[in-house]
């Protein structure tokens, strides 16, 4: 599995205001490069394209809740001091 710059054709373009996954571009982790392609596997390396990723979404909206928590004495702190 490795690229053989057959993915250079089907690079997809930087979408202007929304992710790449929300309009259906997929990101090949050998060629490190998003793709315009509607099959699950890369037309290059022949490695599973990534999709929109559920998980990883869930992951970051943890780490969002954890930072508010931790935000969250601090600003009750500086209220108390006005
Ligand atoms: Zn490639
Ligand atoms: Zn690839």
């Amino acid at each position: 599995m490795t690229c053989k710059d057959i993915c250079i054709r089907h690079k997809a373009q930087k979408p202007v205001g929304s992710g790449r996954y929300a309009i259906g571009q997929k990101r090949c982790q050998i060629c490190e490069i998003f793709l315009k392609w509607d099959g699950l596997w890369c037309p290059c390396c022949g490695y599973r394209l990534r999709t929109r990723n559920l998980k990883y979404k869930a992951k970051l909206r943890a780490r969002k809740k954890n930072q508010t928590e931790m935000m969250g004495p601090v600003f009750i702190h500086a209220k108390k001091n006005v």
